[in-house]
């Protein structure tokens, strides 16, 4: 899942005569996410940055003078542990009108430092050594090291080919009674992919009569193209009694620094994740969820969101049109998946680098994120950006 080779060994493992202390790393094979790799060498070899995923463009000023206005306020102080109310109630909210579930804002919400610290709280609240946890490859970064550090197994299942295609046969497969986890991610990042009504379907027969505790990163949700409609587990009566939905403000309000993110759950499930989020984190940002909450009381701040980033990536896809490079227009997200099988038979992950070094544009090859490390000659570029970047990350394109 890492771009750099990791250490196997602690600094004072391989070196006796070192006074550093003694120790064996928890996560031998983890190095630093691709992420961070690919936006270091974007800024020191000045190229666009179209890898790591984050708007290059304002947050709403309205928004931003809300924050203002409840540090003026003086919410200064510590939120209560599972959030602002006004906040859990307006995702509440939310989750009735786009998806006609109820989740009870005093017990069945809590509000996280991003999706990251949701992610993580729920495998340290289930996950203990040897269970297994099923993920889909390519998979975003961060699921597989919370497995790992916490003892347990991840069982990772390839999506099929530059199609990324899902098979509900070698799930069902790979379900066994030591299964204690599956996350899924709708849409998909990196692939851009989204899952279809038939799919979850297909996933709550599957999980019917099990154990199994799903999560589902959302953090996408208002970010899917082309008319269709984001598939949520909250909309699937079996799957939502089982599942903990996961979602981001950074991703929904082009706010990636802010770090607020939530998630919903039954309250059984919730009441163990509270255990360790209080523990971990307590509660999260003040100010900042006070003005989240009043703000997405107005549906329409995350109504045209498929709008306004299907414009960009329409706008991206059409000035790259007459590039060497192929592509499946983005169903979700804001990645958009190349293929350069026209152009070389580098590895991906070289072919980025000398993208960035060589044409000044950074991207973020997807073999990192792949079971084996399988390499399809593709890469994802970030259209969260404005159009003069977009512009200006074409005209590169088209030369290469
Ligand atoms: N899941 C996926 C699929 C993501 O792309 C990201 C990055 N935005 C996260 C989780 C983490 O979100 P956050 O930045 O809110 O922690
Ligand atoms: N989610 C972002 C991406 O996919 C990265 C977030 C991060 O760097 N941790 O690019």
């Amino acid at each position: 899942m890492y771009f750099e080779s990791p250490t196997t060994k602690s600094e004072a493992t391989k070196n006796p005569t070192s006074k550093m202390i003694q120790h064996t790393s928890k996560l031998p094979n983890v190095g630093t996410t691709i992420f961070t790799v690919m936006s270091q060498l974007a800024a020191k070899e000045n190229a666009i940055n179209l890898s790591q995923g984050f708007p290059n463009f304002p947050s709403d000023p309205k928004l931003i003078e809300m924050v203002q206005q409840a540090l003026r306020e003086n919410y200064n102080q510590y939120a209560p542990m599972p959030g602002a109310m006004i906040l859990r109630e307006a995702i509440a909210e939310k989750m009735e009108y786009l998806y006609q579930k109820k989740y009870c804002p005093e017990t069945e919400v809590v509000v996280t430092v991003g999706a990251t610290e949701a992610i993580y709280t729920i495998i340290s609240a289930f996950v203990r050594p040897n269970d297994e946890v099923i993920i889909f490859t390519p998979a975003y970064d961060c699921y597989a090291p919370a497995v790992e550090v916490h003892g347990g197994k991840v069982v990772p299942i390839q999506l099929k080919g530059k199609e990324f295609e899902m098979d509900w046969n070698e799930v069902r497969s790979k379900i066994n009674s030591k299964t204690k986890l599956m996350i899924i991610n709708t849409p998909h990042n990196p692939s851009g992919t989204v899952l279809s009504k038939a799919d979850m379907l297909e996933l709550a027969s599957i999980l019917e009569n099990t154990n199994i505790i799903l999560l589902s990163d959302e953090v996408y949700e208002h970010i899917v193209f082309d008319g269709e409609k984001h598939q949520s587990a909250a909309l699937f009566p079996k799957l939502a009694e089982r599942t903990f939905i996961t979602a981001s403000f950074g991703k929904t309000f082009h706010n990636t620094g802010w770090r607020i993110g939530y998630c919903v759950a039954p309250k059984e499930l919730m009441n163990e994740f509270k255990k360790v989020h209080q523990f971990n984190v307590f509660s999260v940002h003040h100010p900042t969820q006070i003005a989240i909450g009043k703000y997405l009381k107005i549906p329409e701040n995350y109504l045209q969101l498929p709008a306004f980033f299907q414009e960009k990536r329409d706008f991206f896809l059409n000035a790259i049109k007459d590039s060497r490079f192929t592509w499946k227009p983005s169903q979700g997200t804001y990645f958009q998946v190349l293929s350069y099988e026209h152009i070389t038979d580098e590895l991906d992950t070289e072919f980025a680098k000398r993208l960035t070094r060589e044409h000044k544009i950074a991207s973020i090859p997807l073999s990192v994120f792949n079971t084996n490390k399988e390499d399809h000659k593709l890469l994802r570029f970030c259209f969260a950006k404005t159009e003069k970047t977009l512009a200006d990350a074409a005209e590169i394109l088209n030369k290469v």
